[in-house]
């Protein structure tokens, strides 16, 4: 692997550290925190137009609170929650997910008091025992949104429509959006029980987590990767032939109002989604070329989340991308992404005395909102010079003994190699022309 940092290319020779960042985490580099931001910023500007409110939410939370929402028999509670008892014996979990801290913080401060829908944001990691792979980590990071307290169509197409303005504004333009609903309190157990049935005709074909499945969580059947077992789901009964009247009303809603703002979708009967809270529209977004492993984002209708915490009936709807696989795509697509600010100048010195000038002028100009870099330590100026090369400044401004005697500063354009004398007092006018 080559890093870039700057113009100068630091080779794979790693350093010896007795540690290492914990399998299935990695550090987010200088050079990778463009794109971080790159996607940050969007999110920040798509939740501002549309009136959504950042929220952060702590990363440790009562390991209760997803064993209840996220719920036993998927495979987040089961296999992949980081728990662990603190000092005093409670029992924590690293946050596995974003939509049930959110709904936390609206129960215990009391935002249901607040006219309704409420409409939060969060970007912030998330923690999954998986098997690392590319795409899947231990630690990654999530951009998320909800609107909490409204049960109208409108708002799961007002999600859904954020969901693409954001990937178009990312830059992408192959996704497709999946959509189902997956009923309610109502109707899902006799479409569980519908299933039950399907699948108990082939069991002996069926994984063995599918097996756990069927007796547990049969909607997760059809949520399988394995092969054997999604040609068992193809002929499975759809879940919208046993939608009660209410939620068939909602999911035509949706279609309807997604076709009036033609936002393409494609209907998935056999798309649950990875968590058990959900009822009703349930949506994943897919890049193109990839397949179903890949979600770039997903998200739907959660109605009786916030009652299981303890609340109020409060019907809310969400959204939530995983920010790596953005990041993997924006890289895989080659989508041009803006570069961050840097620095303008490096400030360099030779002697004691123009050290002292060098830190000066460094005040004034960070004083002044000019971004530069001073030097430090006792390296020669063509050491001085080969940073402020690595540093990709556009400038160096070079202070020695005869500058100091005259209070000039040599002022050495970086691309061009040019420079002049100029007075010290000109140095900050100067910059800030360019
Ligand atoms: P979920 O909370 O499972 O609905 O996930 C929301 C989004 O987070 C997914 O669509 C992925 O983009 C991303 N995601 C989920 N799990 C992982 C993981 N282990 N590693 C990287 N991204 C993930």
């Amino acid at each position: 692997m080559l890093l870039h940092y700057g113009k100068l290319n630091i080779n794979d020779r790693k350093g010896d550290c007795l540690y290492k960042a914990p399998r299935g985490t990695s550090d987010i580099l200088p050079q990778e925190q463009t794109y971080w931001k790159y996607v940050e910023e969007k999110a920040a500007f798509l939740c501002q137009l549309y009136g959504y409110q950042p929220l952060t939410t702590p990363i440790l939370e009562d390991a209760q609170l997803f064993a209840r929402t996220v719920a036993g028999g998927t495979d987040i509670v089961d296999k992949e929650m980081y728990t662990f008892e603190d000092r005093s014996g409670q029992k924590l979990a690293l946050r596995a997910e974003g939509t049930a801290p959110v709904c936390r913080a609206y129960l215990e401060h009391g935002l249901f008091n607040l006219p309704q829908p409420v409409k939060l944001y969060y970007i912030g990691p998330a923690f999954r025992y998986e098997r690392p792979q590319a795409g899947r980590y231990r630690q990654h990071h999530q951009f998320g949104y909800e609107a909490l307290g409204e049960a109208d169509p409108a708002l799961d197409v007002e999600i859904i429509e954020m969901a693409q303005r954001f990937l178009l504004s990312l830059g992408f333009s192959e996704f497709s959006i999946q959509l189902n609903s997956i009923g309610c309190k109502l109707c899902q157990p006799k479409y569980r029980e519908a299933l039950r049935q399907h699948y108990s005709n082939y069991t002996t074909y069926l994984c063995p987590d599918c097996k756990v499945r069927l007796l547990r969580n049969p909607l997760r059947l059809l949520d399988c990767k394995k092969i054997s077992c999604q040609k068992i789901a193809e002929t499975a009964p759809k879940i919208t032939d046993y939608l009660c009247p209410e939620c068939q009303a909602h999911f035509q809603s949706v279609q309807q109002y997604l076709e009036a703002l033609v936002i393409p979708f494609q209907l998935n009967y056999r798309l649950v989604r990875g968590l058990d809270y959900y009822t009703r529209t349930v949506f994943e977004i897919e890049p193109h070329e990839e397949g179903a492993q890949s979600a770039l984002g997903g998200g739907g209708r959660y109605d009786n989340l916030i009652e299981q915490l303890g609340g109020k009936h409060t019907p809310a709807v969400g959204f939530a991308a995983g920010i790596e696989r953005l990041i993997l795509n924006l890289k895989k697509q080659k989508i041009k992404v803006s570069v961050l600010p840097k620095p303008i100048a490096f400030i360099a010195y030779l002697g004691e005395e123009a050290k002292i000038e060098a830190i000066k002028l460094a005040f004034e100009l960070h004083q002044a909102g000019i971004a530069v870099i001073k030097a430090t330590g006792d390296k020669s100026l063509k050491g001085q010079l080969r940073q402020a090369n690595s540093l990709c400044t556009n400038y160096a401004i070079i202070i020695g003994e005869k500058e100091v005697k005259n209070h000039t500063a040599v002022l050495r354009d970086m691309i061009t190699n040019k420079q002049k004398t100029i007075p010290l007092a000109e140095v900050i006018s100067s910059l800030k022309q360019n």
